[in-house]
């Protein structure tokens, strides 16, 4: 493949002689004058190797043409040589001062001509390699290593120190986009260079350290971890100078801790490490790093295994309904049963739905659970129905993610048409703060399966913000009211919290709302509970959730 040169000249005559001088080694394209030669560059910028270009020309001479030249950056990697005829020095600076690579004089020596192409040819080249090789090696924004040449350094410096404890620190800016959107991308770049800048500074006075940006906003840290408040006065370093840096927005770093101990183990596998300690902190102001421990991997495993696992359980049935009771409190008559999911794994025996919950809640797949348990809590009162049981009503948990199901309504409705069972047997338990996730959609769910003839409680009562502002305006039929959001009997504020039970229980009243209370494990809450005019209970002071079959017996004897 041959190079292109761009000939850039007026005079016809002058132009046919550079084209025949250079045709042999390369493709030659022309051009009249400078705008001409603009275009042809902006338009195939990369494929052209050198310019010469003659100085007096029409239209756009030779000097505008450098001019544009020189404050184009992407034009800076193609050399330019100007073409003069008795013009003299003066000349030669001022073109040289727009980056003039080289000159050729009139008349022209062919030799001459050949051997300046050929030398700024390779030189270019030259240049760009560098250039590339720096772009290997270096960010381009902030001129400090790029991750790979980081751990290169990083596997040097713990090699060359086999007597230092190290530790690899990975930081990012919590809401680094919110900075951007505030400030704007520029601004955004400043503080990026910003904080390489601390990092050189850094390491001006830390005797081994090695440093890069991984990505984006995210930077990593080699130093000694000898000491032990070392993190503390990295974290310090870098708040301390953000508080300057930025007077009115708070700059907040997320720091996560790596101890190397395995120096033969895989730095960038000691980064992600490090990058899962810094997740933790989250924009806390008090805790803002973290050091990684062997559970925070762990963790992740173990819910990717659940997620994994989850189809092929559902398939073996290993999710099964328990039931706890729930009773009336002045006559401890039961009164129903809430459905709580358990899995029952043959491995590692039981799980409990406050492990796999949430994390079905991530990925959406709690709706097929949902249903799953729901389906089977159906199937589980047909049953009852079809042994001509007249059973108390049961009541089944919906996730606040199952909520944004648009049909929602018609697949419950549809279940109790599929089993044939009358509504009020199936409860729906929404939890308190589902509610001011999407309030509108919610109320119209919850009245139109109201209109079906479902009953409706609010579930964990009093955990969320909005609790009393929300009954205004939403219809629901009982209250779930969890006793662990209360203080502990005895504490200094269990005078304070009964107060505020009582007065929930009060305004419940009004309201004409049955309470709940459930999470009840103490005689002294049964007690007080009784004598504020709590309707119903629920808790393992009077039975914990149980397998069907023992329920059935305490229910329909
Ligand atoms: P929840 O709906 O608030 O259910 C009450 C939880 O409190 C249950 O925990 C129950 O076993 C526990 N509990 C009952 N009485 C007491 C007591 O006296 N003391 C204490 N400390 N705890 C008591 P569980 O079964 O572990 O369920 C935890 C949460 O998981 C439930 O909280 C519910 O939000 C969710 N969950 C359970 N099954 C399902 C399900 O099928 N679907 C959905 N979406 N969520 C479910
Ligand atoms: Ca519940
Ligand atoms: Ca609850």
């Amino acid at each position: 493949m041959k190079n292109t040169v761009l000939v850039v000249e007026d005079n016809e005559m002058n132009r046919m002689m550079l084209v025949s001088f250079l045709e042999d080694t390369y493709q030659v394209l022309e051009a009249e004058n400078g705008r001409e030669a603009l275009e042809i560059l902006q338009n195939s910028r990369n494929k052209i190797s050198a310019v010469i270009v003659d100085l007096i020309m029409p239209e756009m001479n030779g000097y505008e043409f450098l001019k544009v030249y020189s404050s184009s950056p992407e034009l800076l990697n193609v050399p330019v040589i100007v073409s003069t005829g008795e013009e003299g020095e003066d000349v030669e600076i001022e073109c040289l001062g727009y980056g003039a690579w080289d000159f050729i004089r009139k008349p022209y020596n062919p030799h001459i001509i050949r051997f300046r192409v050929k030398n700024v040819i390779e030189r270019s080249e030259f240049y760009l390699l560098r250039q590339l090789r720096y772009q290997e090696q270096f960010d381009t924004l902030t001129g400090i290593y790029i991750q790979n040449m980081f751990v290169h350094q990083t596997e040097k410096m713990l090699k060359e120190n086999p007597d230092t404890d190290f530790m690899i620190l990975h930081f990012d800016i919590y809401q680094f986009q919110v900075y951007n959107s505030v400030f704007g991308r520029r601004e955004g770049d400043k503080l990026l260079c910003h904080i390489a800048d601390l990092l050189r500074r850094m390491a001006e006075h830390v005797e081994h350290m090695t440093y890069c940006r991984i990505e984006a906003d995210a930077f990593g840290i080699c130093v000694p971890a000898s000491v032990g408040d070392e993190i503390q006065k990295v974290v310090e370093y870098f708040q301390k100078d953000f508080q300057e840096y930025q007077r009115d927005y708070n700059i907040l770093s997320n720091m996560g801790v790596f101890y190397i101990e395995d120096r033969e183990a895989s730095i960038p596998a000691m980064i992600d490490h490090a990058r899962l300690a810094s997740k933790e902190c989250k924009g806390n102001y008090i805790y803002n790093y973290y050091i990684y421990t062997e559970r925070m991997g762990e963790d992740i495993q173990e819910a990717q295994k659940i997620v994994n696992d989850m189809e092929q359980a559902m398939k073996e049935e290993q999710f099964v309904l328990y039931l706890q009771p729930k009773y009336g409190l002045t006559d401890y008559k039961l009164a129903g049963a809430e459905v709580l999911t358990r899995w029952i794994t043959p491995d590692k025996g039981m799980v409990s739905p406050g492990k796999f919950i949430p994390i079905f809640e991530k990925n959406g797949l709690i709706m097929k659970l949902d249903f799953y348990i729901w389906e089977q809590s159906c199937k589980l009162i047909r049953s009852w129905l079809d042994r001509g049981i007249e059973p108390f009503p049961i009541s089944i948990n919906i996730s606040r993610v199952s909520m944004y199901n648009p049909r929602i309504v018609e697949e419950i409705h549809e279940l109790t048409v599929k089993y044939d069972i009358p509504p009020r047997l199936f409860q729906l338990e929404l939890t308190e703060s589902a509610y001011t996730d999407n309030p509108e959609t919610i109320k119209k769910a919850m009245h139109q399966l109201q209109e079906y003839g479902h009953t409706i409680l609010m579930d964990d009562f009093g955990s969320g913000y909005s609790s009393l502002n929300v009954l205004k305006d939403i219809s629901v039929d009982v209250l779930k009211l969890d006793m662990k959001f209360m203080a502990a009997s005895g504490s200094e504020n269990q005078k304070r919290s009964e107060s505020i039970v009582a007065n929930v229980i009060h305004l419940a009243k009004d309201l004409e709302l049955p309470v709940i209370a459930e999470g009840v494990e103490e005689k002294e809450q049964v007690d007080f509970l009784n004598s504020v005019g709590c309707e119903y209970v629920q808790g393992y002071y009077f039975a914990k959730p149980m397998p069907v079959e023992e329920y059935e017996k305490l229910a329909f004897v």
